[in-house]
């Protein structure tokens, strides 16, 4: 046997399930190969730098998989429907008679693998989609009513138990080397048209082995202390693997692995007792699971829909000019500025700044999620519809387990509490940078005169009346 490997998103070689039953099943070697797909990413707005990241991660997936003599084919597809025909006929032209991917669970995404799953049927190659991108595979967990859980507490025990029951974390076995390489590997694009990051690509190192690399030292250095770290932008508290989950250099299963091995010294289970800060980000992690078995729970998420149905009676405020200005971080409230800021300078967003950029979008601005959901997906480096949708649709109030409608993050509260002394926003609010105390949080108290000086925007709405009439506008839709 011989087996072509599909890899998406999922560019690595350790503990890759689809990489991992190749190299076992094949007699007669593997292929890998791996398709630009310029319509579907351009449909699914896939941001620059994470394409950047993309690319440069593949050409370290190349030159792994060579020292496994496996050759890596990078082929081109202009539009989706072109990729079923494109695989069969590696297929045939390799002698190829089965095919391995990683599940990926979008609905779009799940369409396209049904198209390449009967032209392989109907081409005589055999198929194994497998479950990589989630620890369990969604749906295997459900409430006592054979339901999709709808809140994450639940959600979360229930997974836990799933685990330990079923020793979901042990690693795929590493893939074999093969006997011999079946065909020379294709050069691997540094760009593709249409899309330029004028992100510094230091940022994001690529490749699996600096994903391994972040995680061994988050874990070292870092997790015991995440539980109260984890929510000040100005500190490095976090681990920073999204970007490397969201295109699989690393795997869900591997992070919790290695926290749960930290954490082997815990009185009850590592997955939730022991340390605080490790059971915590094991929990956060969890977050991402909860939101992929959402996604195929309700696939409607996935398609511009609320979760909440009756919230799509919401009219939201139609303001370029506003929407226009929270792109660009000037929005007059300096904590909004300084993560939308972040965002478009680094590609990527502290999980506190997420919430309140998203919560002041749709309360304060009182305009659509699907539009903030659209731009974080344009910018962010960890772009992943399920995470996106779930975090936009939860600050929203109209997601799953969201926030209540009536608990809205004020975000000089927000400024106050988790940037007390205003580092980060003078990091990325310039023009506040020579203010002290408490007016880098609320500049607007400012005398006119001194205001004046700054250069920064005056707020666009006023956010105690705002917060308000967000409030009405959703308690409205409510009544009967
Ligand atoms: C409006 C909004 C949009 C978001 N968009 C995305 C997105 O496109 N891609 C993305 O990966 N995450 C998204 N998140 C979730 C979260 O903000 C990021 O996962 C987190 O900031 C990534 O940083 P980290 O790797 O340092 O996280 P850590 O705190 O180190 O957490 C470890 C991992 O757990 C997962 N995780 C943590 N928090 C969450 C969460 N709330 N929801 C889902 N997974 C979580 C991530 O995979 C993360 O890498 C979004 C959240 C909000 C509120």
């Amino acid at each position: 046997m011989r087996t072509l490997v599909w890899f998406r998103s999922d560019l690595r070689t350790i503990d890759n399930a689809a990489l991992s039953l190749a190299t076992r099943q094949s007699t007669r070697g593997v292929v890998g190969v791996f398709i630009i797909s310029p319509g579907e990413w351009r449909a699914h707005d896939v941001a620059p730098v994470k394409l950047d990241l993309m690319l440069r991660s593949l050409a370290v997936l190349r030159t792994s998989l060579e020292k496994l003599r496996i050759p890596l084919l990078v082929r081109r597809a202009e539009t989706v429907g072109e990729i079923p025909s494109l695989l069969t006929a590696l297929c045939v032209k390799h002698e190829c008679d089965a095919l391995t991917f990683n599940k990926e669970y979008e609905v779009n995404e799940s369409r396209r693998d049904a198209r390449v799953l009967a032209a392989c049927k109907a081409a005589g190659v055999v198929t194994h989609a497998c479950t990589d991108q989630s620890i369990i595979e969604p749906g295997e967990v459900r409430t006592g009513e054979g339901r999709f859980f709808t809140v994450y507490s639940p959600f979360k025990r229930a997974a836990y138990k799933f685990i330990q029951a079923h020793d979901s974390l042990r690693a795929h076995p590493a893939p074999k080397a093969q006997t011999s390489l079946v065909c020379k590997s294709d050069d691997v694009p540094t760009a593709i048209e249409g899309w330029h990051s004028d992100i510094d690509p230091a940022l994001w190192p690529a490749g699996e082995q600096e994903a391994q690399r972040t995680l061994e030292q988050f874990i070292q250095h870092r997790s015991r202390s995440y539980k109260v770290d984890r929510d000040f932008p100005a500190l490095p508290g976090t681990s920073a693997l999204s970007p490397h989950l969201a295109i699989g250099t690393t795997s869900p299963r591997q992070c919790v692995l290695a926290a749960y091995q930290a954490n082997a010294d815990a009185k009850g289970s590592p997955l939730d007792s022991g340390n605080e800060g490790l059971a915590q980000w094991i929990s956060e992690v969890l977050w991402r699971e909860f939101y992929i078995h959402i996604l195929v729970g309700y696939p409607r998420v996935c398609m511009h829909r609320a979760f909440q149905l009756p919230t799509e009676a919401i009219r939201w405020n139609d303001n370029p000019q506003h929407f226009e200005a929270w792109c660009q971080g000037k929005t007059g409230v300096p904590i909004v500025d300084a993560g939308m800021r972040q965002l478009r300078q680094t590609g990527w967003m502290h999980n506190r700044l997420r919430m309140v950029t998203a919560m002041y979008l749709t309360k304060n601005l009182f305009i659509d999620w699907k539009l903030g959901e659209k731009w974080f997906m344009q910018h962010l480096v960890d772009g992943f519809l399920a995470s996106n949708n779930g975090g936009w649709q939860w600050s929203a109030s109209t997601g799953t387990d969201a926030a209540p409608y009536f608990r809205i993050m004020n975000p000089v509260s927000q400024s106050q509490r988790f940037d007390p002394k205003g580092d980060f926003l003078r990091q990325f609010v310039p023009e506040l940078a020579g203010l002290q105390g408490e007016a880098i949080h609320e500049p607007w108290e400012l005398p006119g005169l001194l205001r004046s000086r700054l250069q920064y925007p005056e707020p666009l709405v006023d956010l105690s009346k705002t917060r308000q009439a967000a409030i009405d506008r959703f308690a409205a839709i409510k009544k009967p």
